[in-house]
């Protein structure tokens, strides 16, 4: 352990291990397997590196983010550790070369697809190979009930087999209790140690507005929280995406599309730009995003419901991997909720696959509907709990009211009764509002009782309720996919006049204007001094990644940038006590950094 404690100094630069690194690579240095969860900017890759560094032989990263490898490629590089990746992108010749550098026991990391490690020209190849461990990273892969799903990670349990004396980890970033048995089973893990880190984001301020995925709301959200950061827009079809691309744009962001209707070559160099650039906004499907390292995004939106907790909280966990503060906002409503109940209803999946949906479901829509700290509901999931509120989320700063709606929801699901539960929300609040047209006409329900009884409440208000009815579970969808409304077991009791009914509370149906605001998600504790440093540093730090064409934080992150600018190292020892400076950086940038911060002084 002395050994991996003096690599993380000299390689990497850091002083300390964090939260279970430790004990994570001592396990694999002495060949045990092991199951690593831990949340995003948590640390992973180093639980893996250092051991491939330490364990005789190559360490293989298998990743389904062929994309990306290039990137991790050129990080480890500069740390002067020797990796390289095998995929589809090389050709011939640069592929015999690193098969070479492998056989001859030349490489501290190899990187792989999963396809292509399964294929036996390359399981013939590493079985003549020294192999120090297999890293199976983006782990969740596995789980056929998340959207990452690769049915290639299902075959990697081989590994065990071919490779009995290997350790093997497995990494995730989002597993709840049922992809974690599934990650064990599917891998042959039993025998694993398995460490679960704190899920907890603490620098991710989470909002969730009901605002209709409206693009005026995502706007005014950018423009007064990040009016030049980098972000993520998440939505749902690829129509939304070219649609709110084209907006950020005319309104003066530099914004580019991302969803699998582009060709590989315009995603690919979307994705480099959105990577290479400062302050790009990338919008995209869920197609984007997994295994993206930038660690200065400082804010992810959401402009529909994602599909479940854990596609929400992978997606979201993308923003603020520097620890940083950042912002994860979602904008939602009626068709909304309604479209994500059809969904589970339509799949053709099995009974009992449909059941875990409903329930992920359900989960979603209560996360959504909450009025207590959501952060403490998102941590439950994960089973994990915190005592108290986080102070950091939309409920948290700005609690929001609730009234005593049970006599609306009589009114409502009343309607939906009468109606004979064959019309979608907008028919029933047109009944209920007493808006009379020709359908309603024909079908006498302008006759009805409960025509114009919700007089009261504007329409608008009505979809409010009716979403937060459909949410809570007193509303279903139908299986046909028309959006009808039907009554549930949970809404009977409410319609029996004989019964004393339960109590309705919902969410105040305008919401109050922010009173309290967050801490600024862009301020760093720098002096203005300090600060004109920074931005120094961080032009060097950009002209350096053009000259070499990788990416800016591979030279060093923001965070080892802000260090330098308030300590101000002047001798290579001085300069050697910043975090994230190691021996094969300090060689390479040492001179540079150190006669800039010199010069200005
Ligand atoms: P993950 O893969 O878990 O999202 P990474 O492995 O990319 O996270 O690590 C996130 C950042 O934290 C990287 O910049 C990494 O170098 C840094 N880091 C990792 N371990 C430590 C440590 N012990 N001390 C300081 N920084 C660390
Ligand atoms: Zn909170």
């Amino acid at each position: 352990m002395q050994n991996a404690q003096n690599i993380l100094k000299t390689v990497f630069g850091y002083e300390r291990f964090r939260h279970h690194q430790a004990d994570i690579i001592n396990a694999l240095i002495h060949g045990q397997d092991v199951l690593t969860l831990m949340p995003t900017g948590g640390g992973k890759s180093i639980c893996y590196q250092i051991p491939a560094l330490i364990r005789p032989g190559t360490g293989i990263v298998i990743s389904p983010l062929i994309a990306l490898m290039q990137d991790q490629v050129d990080a480890m590089n500069q740390l002067g550790v020797r990796a390289a990746f095998l995929n589809s992108t090389l050709n011939a010749g640069e592929q015999r070369e690193i098969e070479l550098l492998l056989r001859a026991g030349e490489l501290d990391i190899l990187y792989l697809a999963p396809e292509r490690l399964l294929a036996p020209s390359t399981l013939a190849l590493l079985e003549r190979c020294e192999i120090a461990l297999f890293a199976i990273d983006e782990a969740h892969c596995v789980s056929q009930w998340g959207h990452d799903f690769r049915k290639e990670y299902q075959q990697l349990s081989m590994l065990h087999e071919r490779f009995p004396d290997t350790p093997r980890i497995a990494l995730t970033a989002t597993a709840d209790a049922r992809t974690r048995s599934e990650i064990i089973a599917q891998l042959a893990l039993e025998h694993a140690a398995v460490f679960v880190n704190s899920f907890d984001r603490p620098n991710i301020h989470y909002a969730i507005n009901e605002s209709g995925s409206s693009r005026e709301a995502l706007w005014s959200f950018i423009q007064e929280n990040h009016a030049r950061d980098a972000g993520i827009v998440y939505c749902q079809t690829r129509k939304g995406v070219e649609m709110i691309a084209e907006w950020l744009n005319k309104k003066g962001r530099v914004a580019l599309p991302y969803h699998a209707g582009l060709n590989q070559a315009v995603r690919q160099k979307n994705q480099q730009r959105f990577l290479r650039d400062d302050g790009v906004i990338i919008v995209a499907t869920i197609a984007f995003g997994m295994g993206i390292d930038k660690p200065d995004v400082r804010f992810v939106a959401h402009m529909n419901l994602p599909k479940n907790i854990e596609a929400y909280y992978q997606e979201t966990g993308r923003a603020g991997r520097d620890g940083l503060p950042a912002d994860a906002w979602m904008s939602y409503g009626l068709r909304d909720v309604v479209g994500l109940r059809l969904f589970t209803e339509n799949s053709d999946a099995e009974e009992k696959f449909k059941r875990v949906m409903h329930q992920k479901t359900d989960a979603m829509l209560g996360l959504c509907e909450l009025t207590g700290c959501r952060r403490i509901a998102l941590l439950a999931y994960f089973g994990e709990k915190i005592d108290q509120p986080c102070g950091n989320c939309d409920n948290c700063i700005n609690p929001p009211h609730t009234w005593d709606a049970t006599i609306a929801t009589q009114k409502a699901l009343s309607c939906v009764y009468r109606t004979g539960e064959r019309y979608g929300a907008q028919y029933v609040i047109d009944v209920l509002t007493g808006k009379s047209n020709e359908r309603i006409e024909s079908n006498n329900h302008d006759k009805l009782s409960t025509f114009n009884i919700g007089h009261e409440h504007s329409a608008i208000e009505w979809r409010g309720i009716f979403r937060q009815l459909i949410a809570h579970g007193f509303l279903a969808t139908d299986a046909e996919g028309y959006g009808v409304l039907k009554l549930t077991q949970k809404a009977w009791p409410l319609l029996k006049k004989s019964e004393t009914p339960q109590t309705v509370m919902l969410r105040a149906l305008h919401k109050a204007k922010d009173k309290k605001k967050k801490i600024s998600a862009s301020a760093t504790d720098l002096s203005s001094q300090d600060q004109q440093m920074f931005e120094q540093l961080r032009g060097l730090r950009a002209r350096l990644a053009k000259e070499q064409n990788v990416p800016p934080y591979v030279i060093f992150p923001d965070k080892t940038l802000t260090e330098m600018a308030r300590v101000k190292p002047h001798t290579q020892g001085q300069m050697l006590d910043i975090s994230g400076v190691g021996a094969a950086k300090l060689e390479r940038y040492g001179e540079a950094f150190l006669s800039e911060i010199c010069n200005s002084v």
